[in-house]
């Protein structure tokens, strides 16, 4: 069976604001069915607030206009993000949003609620407190690509953003696809010389490090090292996603049935994670903004609106060299997008079957 998915675009025929993205939001939520789930109900607006002089992030007009419709449907409305310190160089404020900002693990960054998963060597979820403390939660997620996983959207807004530093660490540490043994290696550095994408170095001890974020997998430092002291270990990238997935489940089942919603918007859709506290240009020409109460199917219809025919290619660093296949998410990170939605279909959070519902 397919999912809903709402859609408003950005398409317009007429210069009249009725027909703009925040005009057609307002609309789209009133069509989500939030107002039988969040009367008189602690509703947490997670969102990944940014960083430093990123502008990317979901603008303010827009959570504003979100905030204002949960309160009128009777919601007890919070914002919040695993960190929120410079949410207001970007206009998130309190005073203007009209709902508090908080920090989902608190101000120091020690409350939450610890699940335990069995995962290689993920073992904790921490849930934020915040989060786990609400009765509702709207995932606001900005889409974008993403260098561990390939893309960043509703998944990755929860499973990095509704934990802990320690959560975080932990799938991060599932990274990987390259093996250095060390007996072989003399140092030669030929796979440094060889690497388009900065990835890879030795340290001060002169172990071999990969920075998997950066990492491709286009295998030029495997193929170039003339003692095989480089070995691709197939798939291993996936991990991260698979943890992602499980993170994600964790959190979500703190939640009853049917109360969580998902917003993605798909404009400024950039290279890197908001996270970076960078903005470079989009990728592809604005979208518009879908919502769903199913995680999988929100994320498959996003990565299908998001076509490598349409790459702008001034959102690509000059000179990057692109893969050849898959997702354009894909051919610009190395990492197939589509297995963190795979993993949570296991779960059987949603499905990756889904049918569009236009919102004029
Ligand atoms: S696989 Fe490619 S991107 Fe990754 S470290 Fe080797 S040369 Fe660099
Ligand atoms: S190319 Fe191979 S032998 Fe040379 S430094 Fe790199 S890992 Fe070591």
């Amino acid at each position: 069976m397919s999912s809903k998915v709402l859609f408003a675009s950005v398409e317009y025929t007429k210069y009249n604001a009725n027909e703009t993205l925040p005009a057609k939001f307002g609309r789209l939520i009133d069509r989500m069915g939030l107002e039988e789930v969040v009367k008189g109900k602690l509703t947490a607006i997670k969102m990944h607030l940014g960083r430093n002089i990123g502008y990317s992030t979901i603008h303010p007009l827009f959570v504003k206009i979100l905030a204002d419709k949960l309160k009128g449907y009777g919601a007890k409305v919070f914002i919040t993000d695993q960190d929120i310190s410079s949410a207001r160089t970007r206009g998130y404020t309190e005073e203007y949003l009209g709902v508090p900002i908080v920090y989902a693990c608190g101000f120091t960054g020690k409350y939450y609620y610890e699940k335990y998963v069995d995962f290689n060597t993920f073992k904790n979820v921490d849930v934020a407190g915040y989060i786990h403390d609400a009765e509702v939660m709207i995932d606001l997620s900005h889409v974008k690509g993403h260098g561990a996983c390939g893309y960043g959207g509703a998944c990755k807004n929860i499973a990095m953003g509704c934990v802990t530093d320690r959560t975080r660490a932990q799938i991060h540490s599932l990274e990987g696809g390259i093996e250095w043994i060390e007996e072989r290696c003399i140092h030669c550095e030929l796979c440094i010389e060889s690497c388009n994408h900065n990835a890879n170095s030795f340290d001060k001890e002169g172990k071999y490090n990969v920075f998997f974020h950066h990492c491709t997998f286009c295998q030029h430092c495997v193929k170039v090292c003339p003692n095989e002291a480089l070995v691709m270990t197939a798939d291993r990238y996936k991990d991260f996603q698979t943890g992602m997935a499980i993170c994600t489940e964790t959190v979500l089942g703190t939640f009853a049935p049917g109360h969580v919603f998902y917003i993605n918007f798909l404009t400024n859709i950039t290279a890197l994670c908001d996270c970076w506290g960078l903005t470079t240009p989009s990728l592809v020409p604005d979208i518009g903004i879908m919502a769903s109460k199913d995680i999988v199917a929100i994320e498959r219809a996003c990565l299908d609106a998001i076509k490598f025919e349409n790459l702008i290619m001034q959102g690509v660093p000059r000179g990057y060299v692109l893969g050849d296949k898959g997702h354009l998410f894909e051919r610009l990170h190395g990492k197939d997008p589509f297995v963190q939605l795979e993993e949570l279909e296991k779960r059987n959070l949603g499905t990756q079957q889904y049918v569009i519902e236009e919102v004029e």
